[in-house]
């Protein structure tokens, strides 16, 4: 049982009560979580994920949601959110940035500061800590590649790790760890280098201030292709997706995204039930046509994993 009077006491940073999920995520669905944790600083985080812990209270962590499908239905437990982890900081070639720091802003401070080299992850929308959570990025260039050292709770205790203790296809978390920071090797751009980085920059900026502008409330990627099958014709969950004739295609009031067929838009009311409609539909076209079972990429958020209500348990 959970005395909400402790928790506020316990943690500093803002609490809310039955507090609307849909905002919080990319794709903009999602009933309530009974609370919703807003710590201010690493430590306060600690605090609040060693609460819930010892009280046995089911809990996840939020960076900005574009990975995340919650169920209408709501999550019984405790969000705890990363948005005030927002500190980065420059050492030389070295940029250390908290879990909550976008990486759009990760990669715009540094290039203020004349730095680059990660510019291939610039269509990575989500947080530090979503993207080394799922080691977010394109084919050959993965945030971990990147990062020098990672900040992490583990078992209620501050670790570091460090570049040699893992590999971009063996990452070094743990399930229950939770990301608090890390830091990335930069390379030092010359005034060209900027020049071209800044363009390359400014466009992908562009970009997404028009999904901002004009919201598209979307998924991240729907699917990935079971590693058995990776070496399918070099093709992505998408291509197989469009090789289907999918894009476009609409259940209730959620379909298949136009730009990227791995991807479900919101076309305004659609529910959590659409969208896994949806997908369940896409997986059976794909795996009818070429023989594959997609994998879902999306964090079930609300859904039972173990009980009847896993839409995509075999
Ligand atoms: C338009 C668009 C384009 C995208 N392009 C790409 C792309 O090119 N490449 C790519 O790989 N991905 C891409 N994505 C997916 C998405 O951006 C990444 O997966 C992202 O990094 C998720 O970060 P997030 O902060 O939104 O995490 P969330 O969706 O909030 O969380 C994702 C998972 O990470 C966990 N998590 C979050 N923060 C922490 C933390 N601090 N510690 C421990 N666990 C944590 C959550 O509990 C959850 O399980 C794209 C998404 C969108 C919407």
């Amino acid at each position: 049982m959970i005395s909400t009077q402790e928790l506020i006491r316990l943690v500093r940073g803002p609490v809310a009560i039955a507090e609307p999920l849909a905002p919080y995520t990319g794709i903009r669905i999602g009933g309530t979580a009974d609370f919703l944790v807003k710590p201010r600083d690493r430590s306060d985080l600690a605090s609040a994920f060693g609460f819930f812990k010892a009280l046995g209270f089911p809990f996840f962590i939020l960076g900005r949601g574009r990975s995340l499908l919650v169920n209408d239905k709501g999550f019984r437990g405790a969000v705890i959110a990363t948005h005030f982890l927002d500190r980065i900081s420059i050492d030389g070639e070295i940029v250390e940035a908290d879990a909550g720091v976008s990486v759009p802003m990760l990669l715009a401070r540094s290039q203020q500061a004349s730095l680059g080299g990660m510019e291939q992850l610039e269509s990575v929308s989500g947080t530090v800590g979503g993207a080394l959570r799922r080691n977010a990025g394109i084919v050959g260039r993965r945030i971990l590649d990147h990062a020098e050292w990672i900040d992490i709770l583990r078992n209620g205790r501050v670790r570091r790790l460090r570049k040699k203790e893992w590999t971009s296809s063996c990452p070094p978390l743990a399930e229950d760890d939770v990301i608090l920071g890390a830091a990335f090797r930069m390379k030092r751009l010359s005034p060209k280098e900027k020049k071209v980085a800044g363009r390359a920059f400014d466009a992908a900026g562009i970009e997404r201030s028009s999904v901002t502008l004009q919201p598209e409330a979307s998924t991240g990627s729907v699917f990935r292709i079971p590693l058995e099958a990776s070496g399918l014709q070099g093709s992505s969950a998408g291509d197989l997706i469009d090789a289907c004739g999918l894009r476009g295609k609409y259940i209730g009031g959620a379909s298949i995204s136009l730009s990227n067929a791995n991807s479900i838009v919101n076309d305004g009311g659609a529910t959590s039930g659409d969208v896994l409609d949806l997908a369940r539909f896409a997986r059976q076209e794909v795996s009818s046509r070429f023989g594959v079972t997609l994998e879902l990429d999306l964090t079930l958020v609300g859904y039972n994993r173990n009980g009847n209500d896993d839409p995509f348990k075999p």
